[in-house]
């Protein structure tokens, strides 16, 4: 069996999608602004959780000079429950680039689009032909998984060796017409045809050129190496509240979510702390708290990130005074009333337990 003329290949998906695309805002604009912001939004995640954070955007900053001039506090916390916070950051960083050195006016080709912060190949490629009509081709988890199956590529779309194979035949299928639409068409295709699990093999027009289908390899293709096991991690949080106030502190860079805000955190090996390190901790933070004043510790709250699993545990302690300034200083702890803290950006596991436990 052959494998499928690029031209055939191409034509056959415009067909395709012309009958079963969704229509999507970012859909429906050549506006590179709003193409970028739909791109980074929707870089590990789903359409439907990420079309809220699109609008939600789109309305609070129109153009790239209003998402420029944000405090990066409000940008993290628009972008809150999305995880993944150096997207968002690099996002504002990106906005300030682009409004502050260029004028407002994005590059118009892939390789200058490659060159600002956040933006990888995917990115680049899709702003380019979606918004400029270039014919670069876009690679993403569907375009992999199509193409694995149609021509039969067994190469591990992990490797650098496999990227390069499928980026190479990608760019070979791209129409010099419809750039943008064929590649729109491609990853619909492999969202909601030739779908991970069960794709809808029966009634596909490509079935008669499909290499997986023809040799049994549907569940086979495309081959991805296992990806190495998370690093799992436990997190007590002491929750100092002195009066209707709470201690929290910005996240520092070099760990998880730099930029939130969470509170007083010790790591450990272990799911629950005992009573001494607890003490212990207490100890290093000149704090002699009465027994009665330490709440039952909260059931544990779990949040999977891409390479790490995080346990999280919460004690409530009732502090009898504020903490000194030679505390909140070592440990960047300030006070923040339940207002403030709403407005703050957090990790969804803080988030959580404010509404279980503190905003109930
Ligand atoms: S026949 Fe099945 S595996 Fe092949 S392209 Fe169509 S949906 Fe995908």
């Amino acid at each position: 069996m052959l494998p499928p003329e690029p031209a055939f290949f191409a034509e056959t998906l415009l067909n395709w999608y012309k009958k079963h695309f969704r229509p999507l805002p970012w859909r429906e604009t050549t506006n590179p602004y709003a193409i970028w912001l739909s791109e980074i939004i929707l870089q590990q995640t789903r359409v439907n959780q990420g079309l809220p954070y699109y609008h939600t955007f789109l309305t609070a900053y129109p153009t790239v000079h209003d998402l420029a001039n944000a405090p990066e506090d409000e940008v993290l916390r628009h972008w809150q429950g999305l995880g993944y916070y150096s997207r968002a950051r690099n996002l504002h960083q990106t906005a300030k680039f682009v409004s502050e050195e260029l004028g407002g006016f994005f590059p118009e080709n892939y390789t200058d689009l490659l060159k600002l912060k956040g933006v990888g190949t995917y990115t680049a490629a899709a702003i380019a032909s979606f918004a400029f009509k270039e014919q670069v081709a876009v690679l993403d988890g569907n375009v992999f998984r199509v193409l694995s199956r149609v021509f039969g590529i067994s190469d591990d779309i992990l490797s650098p060796l496999g990227k390069r194979t499928f980026q190479d035949l990608a760019n070979k299928l791209v129409p010099a017409n419809e750039p943008d639409t064929y590649n729109q068409a491609i990853m619909e295709f492999g969202a909601i045809q030739c779908t991970p699990v069960m794709p809808d093999c029966l009634f596909c027009p490509l079935q008669d050129h499909c290499y997986a289908f023809k040799h049994g390899l549907v569940t086979v293709l495309p081959h991805k190496s296992k990806a190495k096991a998370p690093r799992v991690r436990h997190f007590h949080y002491f929750v100092f509240q002195f009066g209707e106030d709470f201690y929290l502190k910005k996240r520092l860079p070099g760990d998880i979510w730099q930029g939130l805000y969470d509170f007083h955190l010790l790591e450990s090996d272990t799911k629950a702390l005992s009573l001494d390190e607890m003490i212990a901790e207490l100890g290093i933070l000149q704090q002699d708290v009465p027994m009665p004043n330490i709440k039952m510790p909260s059931p544990a709250y779990k949040h999977v990130l891409s390479h790490q699993k995080v346990f999280a545990a919460f004690y409530h302690i009732l502090l009898e005074s504020p903490l000194s300034q030679n505390v909140t200083n070592s440990t960047g702890l300030s006070f923040y009333s339940k207002s403030e803290i709403e407005a703050l950006p957090k990790p969804v596991l803080i988030n959580n337990y404010l509404k279980d436990a503190i905003f109930k």
